[in-house]
């Protein structure tokens, strides 16, 4: 049998930060991941918006995340030559109904230590961004967006120049934990059984699915989970806004927002469609709805504009209708397996909480 100090499950955009900071503090450590690629799942599948930290409950771990991971990742984009705009975005109060909770957000904002949010009235925010219509805008200078795949590109050459190994096509099909360590077994050319001392399930929205075919651990700890899928429609031809502009949220999501790529090509969503599966074909029936969200802050949207782009699907904890649930993190305290580590439900703003999440983890272990 193989035998490893550290197993990471999953690269994704998580696994891939906390493999690269166990590896860069001098532990053995390996990744498996199911697919032939890395990212090919959630963190492929996203805004790429480099989140200020402004949605979250105080105290809360995506706050605490979002703000600490949004300086160290603009600190390494900037380190790394990784493609990525402070381009600073507007949430959009579209009715008087709706100044409330602009108020709400900037005070949210502040709490968790966002340095930067500015009101604006309609005056200022048109004169800037003139297609927008508005009654007042929420200023966060310091969101932006980020080339996602260079990201995570670069957080695997960081990882494998520490010695750390990427194994693909692994599936982790089962294991157990024993007085040595956990042992799992994993698919792939050829099958094989590896201990370690150490287990991060970083499986995204195969987590639970993960955890619940590890002997020993006890199925009343794994969250349940839902699918929240969120589709993005594209524009065609030039974007007429500079920064990107959200509306107020949503049950369940940020609300249909308008967000740029590094080429300047704007794409809008997401929205949300609760599934049962992970079918991420985005259904041209629901273009209806996004010309309706999308004409209350920008009404010269000309018919015909929008064509399907891509679907992502959030791994939710919480039922429809039910307040969103905190990033999860099991470790011993909570299940009793030594050097077991399960996360689950990384939703937003988990790209943007990605550093701090592994450093979290590097130095729980
Ligand atoms: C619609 C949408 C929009 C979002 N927008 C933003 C945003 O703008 N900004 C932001 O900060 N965050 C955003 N997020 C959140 C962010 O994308 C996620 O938090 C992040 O990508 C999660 O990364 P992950 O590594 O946990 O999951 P994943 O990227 O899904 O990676 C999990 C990996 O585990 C592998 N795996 C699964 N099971 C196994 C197994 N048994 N064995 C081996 N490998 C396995 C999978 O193949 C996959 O590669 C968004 C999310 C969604 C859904």
């Amino acid at each position: 049998m193989e035998q490893v100090d550290c197993i990471v499950i999953g690269a994704g955009v998580i696994g891939l930060a906390v493999a690269r900071a166990l590896a860069g503090r001098g532990r053995e450590t390996i990744v498996l991941e199911k697919e032939r690629k890395t990212g090919t799942g959630t963190s492929s599948r996203n805004s790429e918006v480099i989140h200020a930290g402004i949605y979250y409950p105080a105290e809360s771990r995506k706050a605490q995340w979002c703000v600490r991971g949004r300086h160290l990742l603009y600190e390494y984009c900037a380190r790394r030559g990784i493609p990525h705009r402070r381009c600073g975005k507007y949430i959009v109060a579209t009715s008087s109904a709706q100044l409330d909770v602009l108020e709400h957000l900037r005070g949210s904002g502040r709490a968790n230590g966002v340095e930067r949010l500015d009101m604006l009235g309609a005056g200022q925010a048109i004169r800037c961004e003139p297609a927008l219509h508005c009654v007042a805008a929420l200023h966060s200078p310091d969101t932006g967006i980020v080339d996602s795949h260079a990201l995570m590109l670069s957080l695997q050459g960081d990882f494998e120049a520490a010695g750390g190994m990427l194994a693909l096509g692994s599936p982790v099909l089962e294991g157990h934990c024993d007085a040595d360590g956990i042992v799992l077994h994993v698919g792939g050319e050829p099958p094989m059984d590896i201990r370690a001392n150490l287990v991060v399930n970083a499986a995204g929205l195969h987590a639970q699915e993960t955890a619940s075919r590890l002997r020993g651990l006890a199925p009343s700890t794994i969250p349940p989970l839902y699918f929240a899928k969120g589709n993005y429609y594209g524009l065609t031809g030039r974007s007429p806004f500079t920064r990107l502009i959200y509306p107020v949220p949503e049950p369940g999501g940020l609300g249909v927002h308008l967000t740029l790529d590094l080429g300047g090509q704007a794409r809008f969503g997401p929205d949300v469609e609760w599934v049962d599966s992970l079918d991420y074909r985005v259904d041209p029936r629901r273009a209806d709805a996004f010309y309706a969200s999308i004409r209350r802050y920008w009404p010269a949207l000309p018919d015909g504009a929008l064509h399907p782009a891509y679907s992502g699907i959030r791994p939710k904890l919480g039922k429809p209708g039910s307040d969103a649930a905190d990033f999860v993190v099991q470790g011993p305290a909570e299940h009793g397996i030594p050097g077991l580590i399960n996360l689950y439900g990384i939703e937003s703003p988990g790209l943007t909480a990605s550093l701090a999440i592994a450093e979290a983890i590097a130095e729980m272990v």
